[in-house]
């Protein structure tokens, strides 16, 4: 999805300015976001836990306290700015 909207803004930047490449790109990150507002956690790769080498027994990752599941950016920065 983000590989398709990079290529129409770069695709837009060399027809008509960079700045209008820039919005496309901008348009289409907002679009996904709106779509899919959440990604998988960094810390446990989405599991939502940690697990001991034998896998017997595990605890709940701090980070996503256990959903596996982290906001992107864009819905952060967008919560933050409107207030
Ligand atoms: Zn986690």
């Amino acid at each position: 999805m983000m590989g398709i909207v990079l290529v129409a803004g770069l695709i837009v930047a060399a027809k008509w300015g960079w700045l209008r490449g820039v919005l496309v790109i901008m348009a289409g990150y907002a679009g996904s976001c709106r779509r899919f507002p959440l990604a998988r956690c960094p810390i446990c790769s989405g599991r939502g836990k940690h697990r001991r080498d034998d896998a017997k027994v595990f605890r709940r990752c701090s980070w996503c306290s256990g959903s596996g599941a982290r906001r992107r950016v864009g819905p952060v920065v967008y919560d933050t700015l409107s207030g």
